[in-house]
């Protein structure tokens, strides 16, 4: 701990606020990627032998983590951000009740289209699968903005939660059956039904369900904001509250919900904003 400290004071604070850091391979931070559901890592020009500050981005609070004797900010950025807009956070410290501006910048990104056919009843929704859906989704947003203080993710580089191909369709514009919906919110992997799902990371079981859309639908909470889904199973094997290990088995791979067949969809959350599963996982 004394040779920590003392390199810790010897090191010179030259980053600026706002700057945006690379990450070095095998890191326990995602590889940042200042984009459209990608990953800022800001550095908040703050030694870690401070007390970790508090970090917000619009009005949600953010991961905050150490990196190099530096407290940085792991800013999950949603795919609906307007770049041409500055962006900042509101970085607090320990002991001073004013807010600092921490600004930083974004890079465009375009992402491909993607044209499915699924089951007509997922398109062009009933009245009662309309309002079973507009239930579940105001359910799932209050989770995936779930904030946890009291668990501190281990790392934030995952597993990989099934065995098989990925897609990298993360981002794509989704045209259903002709009809345009939401951009991709994760990653698929293809695997047959019973194939098993892992825990991407250590954490606790937050959410169990059977959703319109998602299926049978896992969501494990790792800490701070950062959580992971995992949907479509044909079987959950485990319940709300259970902690889990990194690569623990959590259920099976199925086709429930809206699916073109059986698959994995893998979501990562930071701040309650979906972003790229890729830049936590092993290169594929
Ligand atoms: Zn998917």
């Amino acid at each position: 701990m004394l040779r920590r400290d003392l390199l810790g004071s010897l090191l010179p604070l030259a980053l600026g606020a706002g700057t945006t850091l690379p990450c070095r391979a095998g890191a326990a931070l995602p590889t940042a990627a200042a984009v459209p559901g990608g990953v800022a890592i800001v550095d908040l020009a703050v030694g870690s032998d401070a007390p970790r500050p508090a970090a917000r981005y619009n009005g949600r609070p953010v991961l905050v983590r150490e990196q190099s004797r530096r407290w940085v900010a792991v800013v999950g950025i949603g795919l609906d951000v307007d770049v041409a807009q500055p962006q900042a956070l509101l970085m607090r410290r320990e002991g001073d009740p004013r807010d600092r501006r921490v600004v930083f910048k974004l890079q465009p990104k375009r992402y491909a289209e993607q044209r499915l056919t699924v089951a007509p009843r997922h398109v062009e929704l009933a009245p009662e699968d309309l309002a079973r859906h507009e239930r579940e989704r105001t359910h799932l947003a209050q989770v995936l903005r779930s904030f946890n203080t009291a668990r501190e993710p281990a790392t934030l580089r995952l597993v990989l939660p099934a065995a098989g191909p990925r897609s990298a369709t993360f981002g794509a514009r989704r045209i259903f059956n002709n009809q345009p919906r939401a951009p991709h919110s994760g990653m698929d992997l293809a695997a047959p039904t019973g194939t098993p799902v892992l825990s991407a990371a250590a954490g606790e079981v937050l959410d169990v369900g059977d959703y319109f859309f998602n299926g049978h639908t896992v969501i494990v909470d790792h800490g701070l904001g950062f959580l992971t889904l995992y949907c479509h199973l044909s079987a959950i094997d485990t319940e709300r509250g259970k902690a889990l290990d990194a690569g623990a088995p959590i259920g099976k791979v199925g086709a429930s919900g809206r699916v073109t067949g059986p698959h994995l969809h893998f979501s990562v959350y930071l701040n309650a904003q979906s972003v790229d599963p890729a830049l936590f996982l092993p290169p594929a």
